[in-house]
């Protein structure tokens, strides 16, 4: 039988507002500011499902799960890639590695990248080995340096048999 496999991407970007909770990569990570969003406004989760999403072209995030339905208002993002992993495995996907980029100007995010690797590695139900977070800063250009804003790039590869 012939494997058939696919690679996918995903941007996003969350305007980050003070004294709000920053969820990123299925954690709270302690700071003043937080992103904004309709969602919990996990960017790194969210591009990780467009990725997943886009390898197996099945639309968007936002195609799945409206930010006009109050249902997701504020909801836990790890519940919405726990679906589009679901919607993979339908199809007869399965998730080969994601590799992915946060860029942020504020705070560190490499401390916390081994407790995101096992939060998002059990939400997926795949190995931490097959799930890289990077992180960069964009020393101090654009909105993510001028610490408005928060970006993410996800790539990922999938097959099925
Ligand atoms: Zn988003």
């Amino acid at each position: 039988m012939k494997l058939k496999i696919r690679t996918g991407f995903g941007y996003d970007v969350h305007q980050l507002q003070e004294g709000l909770d920053f969820w990123l990569g299925g954690i709270k990570i302690p700071h003043t500011h937080g992103a904004l969003g309709h969602s919990d406004a996990d960017v790194l989760i969210h591009v990780i499902c467009d990725a997943l999403l886009g390898a197996a072209n099945m639309r968007d995030i936002g195609f799945h799960f409206s930010d006009k339905d109050p249902k997701y208002k504020g909801i836990d993002s790890k519940i919405l890639l726990k679906e589009v992993v679901h919607l993979l495995a339908r199809e007869g996907y399965e998730i080969g590695n994601i590799d992915s980029t946060v860029c942020l100007q504020e705070p560190k995010v490499n401390p916390h990248i081994p407790a995101m690797k096992t939060c998002l590695a059990e939400v997926m139900g795949i190995p931490e080995e097959d799930i890289s977070i990077k992180a960069t800063t964009t020393e101090q250009l654009g909105f993510v340096g001028k610490k408005e804003g928060v970006a993410a790039f996800a790539t990922v590869l999938i097959s099925k048999e």
